[in-house]
């Protein structure tokens, strides 16, 4: 089978002929036929995530149909349409038993610490790491798993501090930023979305997206946020930049009891301290998601209540993506069609 493989760092994906192995008991041989593109592969190249070795087959938001399974497989056949979910915890300890894998200190991440879906069959350990996909297609799946999956989690850990009435802001509208849009409308018990950006066209994105109200982040956007929430501040706020400036400006514009989500790896801090934040604000952080909140995350998306800008490009193009993606061109979500 043909794959996109790294064998040194800040170099091109090598496409080659891999040979199959073995599907063994317990295992399911995934064609792929969706695989999103997301920056972190730009991490992974550059070899600024740690401890990955070499040669990998990148990839980790895969979706398609099953091509082969082992013994002891219940439920899934061949033809079924399936997406992958990418952390394969240890299954026994306390987070994975709480199905929270993506916070176990075992997980293997497909694409990061064993070979992903930038190729056309993906080596699935467990059926259990597999969704059925009824209602979508594989193609349409394939971001959900990443951009749609992060900023769900966030956006539902906020949820206890809105309330009808109230204001939400989200910070950045790049491609989290973009679900976490949709979704907040989506799910929020009716609280108005604020988005803010320091690019034109991302804020009229947001508004097509259903922001009820969008600030050019360059301007005074504190001030503008405690202006529409009458005084009081927004009662949460998803960073999914995190520099200095912007989480400045997220723990100015938040209120009492209000929530700030970090969701960036831009590496800013923010000072903490009694006083620092109103009342009884809470600060946190949100890591991926769990095989539920995926679930649920493919529910909005069968309801058409969050949709995908998808780009289609077949696996040779992968490089050309990635040096598109470095350049900040690539305006839609890109995923790699391994079978086009
Ligand atoms: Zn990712
Ligand atoms: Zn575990």
């Amino acid at each position: 089978m043909k794959a996109a493989r790294l064998y040194q760092f800040n170099e091109p994906l090598k496409i080659e002929e891999v040979a199959p192995r073995q599907v063994k008991s317990g295992e399911v041989l995934v064609k792929v036929t969706g695989a999103y593109v997301c920056t972190s592969d730009l991490d992974i190249i550059s070899g600024h995530i740690p401890e990955i070795k070499l040669p990998l087959t990148l990839g980790h938001n895969n979706a398609g149909y099953v091509e082969q399974v082992g013994q002891d497989v219940p439920d899934f056949k061949k033809g079924d349409a399936v997406a992958v979910f990418g952390g394969w915890g240890c299954g026994s300890c306390r987070f994975c038993r709480q199905g929270e894998e993506q916070l176990c200190s075992l997980t293997r991440w497909v694409g990061f610490g064993v070979d992903g879906g930038y190729a056309e069959y993906l080596h699935v350990p467990s059926y259990r790491h597999l969704m059925k996909l009824d209602k979508l297609e594989p193609v349409d799946a394939a971001p959900l798993l990443d951009i749609g999956l992060t900023p769900y989690r966030a956006v539902k850990l906020t949820l206890p501090h809105l309330y009808p009435g109230s204001a939400a802001v989200i910070i950045g509208v790049g491609n989290i930023g973009y679900f976490a849009v949709q979704i907040m409308k989506a799910i929020s018990p009716g609280a108005s979305v604020i988005a803010v950006d320091v690019r034109e066209d991302r804020l009229r994105l947001a508004s097509q997206l259903g922001a009820d109200w969008v600030i050019d982040g360059r301007g005074k956007a504190a001030d503008e946020i405690k202006r529409i929430t009458g005084g009081e501040g927004a009662q949460a706020v998803i960073d999914t930049v995190c520099s200095n400036d912007t989480l400045g400006l997220a723990s100015a514009a938040v209120g009492r009891k209000a929530i700030i989500m970090l969701l960036g790896l831009a590496g800013g801090t923010l000072p903490y301290s009694f006083l620092a934040l109103p009342s009884e604000c809470v600060l946190t952080n949100s890591v991926w998601g769990t095989y539920n909140e995926l679930e649920e995350v493919m529910a909005l998306a069968a309801m058409g209540k969050i949709k995908a800008n998808i780009k289609r490009f077949p696996l040779k193009d992968i490089n050309e993506v990635f040096s598109g993606m470095r350049k900040g061109q690539l305006e839609e979500q890109a995923v790699i069609t391994p079978w086009s």
